[in-house]
Parts: C-alpha cells; sequence; structure tokens
C-alpha cells in the first residue's frame, strides 16, 4: 500500500490552493466537520481497505 500525490501537478496546486483557502477542510464539500479535515475520514478509511485503490474525492491523493 502507498500513498502518493496526484500525478497531474496542476490538479494538486488547485486542491492545495482550496485547502488554504478554507483552512484545511476538504475544498470538495461543504459542510466544515471534523471528518471533512483533509485527510478526510472518507480518504482515512479507503487507505485501510485493503480493497481500495485509486484517488481520493478531491484528486489530491492517489493510493495504490
Ligand atoms: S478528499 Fe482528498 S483532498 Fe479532500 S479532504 Fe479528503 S483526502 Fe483531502
Amino acid at each position: 500500500m502507498a500513498v502518493r500525490l496526484n500525478e497531474d501537478q496542476e490538479m494538486v496546486k488547485l486542491i492545495r490552493e482550496g485547502l488554504k483557502k478554507t483552512g484545511g477542510y476538504c475544498p470538495c464539500r461543504t459542510e466544515r466537520t471534523e471528518e471533512n479535515k483533509c485527510i478526510c475520514k472518507e480518504f482515512r478509511e479507503q487507505i485501510a481497505d485493503s480493497g481500495f485503490t485509486g484517488y481520493c474525492h478531491c484528486m489530491l491523493y492517489y493510493k495504490a
């Protein structure tokens, strides 16, 4: 299992700018909750899930 940034550097830049604006909350979600703080609960669960491969919801990270 390995988690890396999206290979698309423009996408990484965009999402990071979004995170800066929200103060660390997922820029792809409207609710400002603990669950949606990056790294969000959804992606933490996907990291823990041995059957999951792919991008996080915002496509900032990729889990191989
Ligand atoms: S979807 Fe990705 S960028 Fe958005 S909070 Fe979760 S881990 Fe961070």
